[in-house]
C-alpha cells in the first residue's frame, strides 16, 4: 500500500468513528482532498483510492494540474483568496468555490461562468472569530450577502466556510464550528431557501467539525503529507 493509501483509509476511521459519536450519517460527510503543492502524481494516487473530489489554493498551479490529469474525470474545488482578475478562469474550470467573501466577486463569477456548465456551487468564507487580518466576510455580513448571491444567475449558494485560528484545543475547535453552524441555522430562518452546506474541518481538526456539523472537510497534509512550504 502507498503511504496516501494508508492516510486515505486512516481518514476514513477517523469520519467514521467522528460521526458515530456525533450519531451522524458518515455519508453525509464529504472529503475534498487539498492538493496544493503537492504533484499531479499524488493527485492520481488518491484518485487510484476513489478520491474525486480535489481542492486548489492558486490558480496557476490548478490549471497546470487539470491539464495534465484532464483524461481523468475530477471535481474541482477552489478554496484560496480570490482576485478579480482570477474569477474568469475560475469560474471556466471548477465546479466549487468554498471563498466567496463579496459580492464583487460573485458577481464577476456570475457573469463569467459559461452557460453551458451546471451552475457555480458557492460557499460563502466567513471570518467566524472576527479577526482583523483573516479572509472572510464578518458574520454580520452573511445574511446580505446570501441574498445577494442567491439573486445571481449561473450560481448555486450552498453554504457558508470557515477556516478558524489553528488550535489543538479541542473546546475552542468546537466552539468555533459551532459558531459557523449556528450562523447557518439563524440565517436559514431568514432566508427563502436553504443552505445546506457546512465547509469545516482540515486534518488536525476535522473530528471537531464533524461533531459540529460539517458536510465537506478539506484534508490536505493528512492524506498528502506535509507540505514543503508553509501556505
Ligand atoms: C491548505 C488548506 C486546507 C488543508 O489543510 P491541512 O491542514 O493540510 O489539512 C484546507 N482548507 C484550506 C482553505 C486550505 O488552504
Amino acid at each position: 500500500m502507498s503511504q496516501i493509501s494508508k492516510n486515505i483509509a486512516l481518514i476514513k476511521q477517523r469520519i467514521i468513528q467522528a460521526t458515530d459519536e456525533a450519531k451522524r450519517d458518515s455519508e453525509q460527510i464529504h472529503l475534498l482532498a487539498v492538493s496544493k503543492t503537492k504533484p499531479v502524481e499524488a493527485i492520481e494516487e488518491a484518485y487510484r483510492c476513489g478520491i474525486i473530489n480535489f481542492g486548489e489554493n492558486y490558480l496557476q498551479e490548478a490549471l497546470q494540474k487539470q491539464i495534465k490529469l484532464k483524461d481523468i474525470s475530477l471535481t474541482w474545488h477552489f478554496i484560496g483568496p480570490i482576485q478579480s482578475n482570477k474569477t474568469k478562469e475560475i469560474a471556466k474550470n471548477f465546479t466549487w468555490v468554498h471563498t466567496v467573501d463579496r459580492l464583487k466577486i460573485a458577481e464577476r463569477l456570475s457573469r463569467q461562468r459559461p452557460t453551458h456548465l451546471p451552475e457555480l456551487q458557492i460557499c460563502i468564507q466567513v471570518n467566524i472569530s472576527a479577526e482583523p487580518t483573516k479572509s472572510g466576510c464578518l458574520p454580520s455580513e452573511v445574511l446580505a450577502l446570501a441574498n445577494a448571491i442567491n439573486a445571481l444567475p449561473n450560481l448555486k449558494l450552498r453554504g457558508l466556510m470557515a477556516i478558524p485560528e489553528p488550535t489543538e484545543n479541542i473546546t475552542l475547535q468546537r466552539k468555533a464550528f459551532a459558531e459557523l453552524f449556528r450562523l447557518k441555522q439563524t440565517i436559514n430562518a431568514q432566508l427563502s431557501f436553504s443552505l445546506d452546506t457546512l465547509s469545516m474541518g482540515m486534518s488536525h481538526d476535522l473530528e471537531s467539525a464533524i461533531i459540529e456539523g460539517a458536510t465537506w472537510i478539506r484534508i490536505g497534509s493528512a492524506i498528502f503529507g506535509e507540505r514543503s512550504y508553509k501556505v
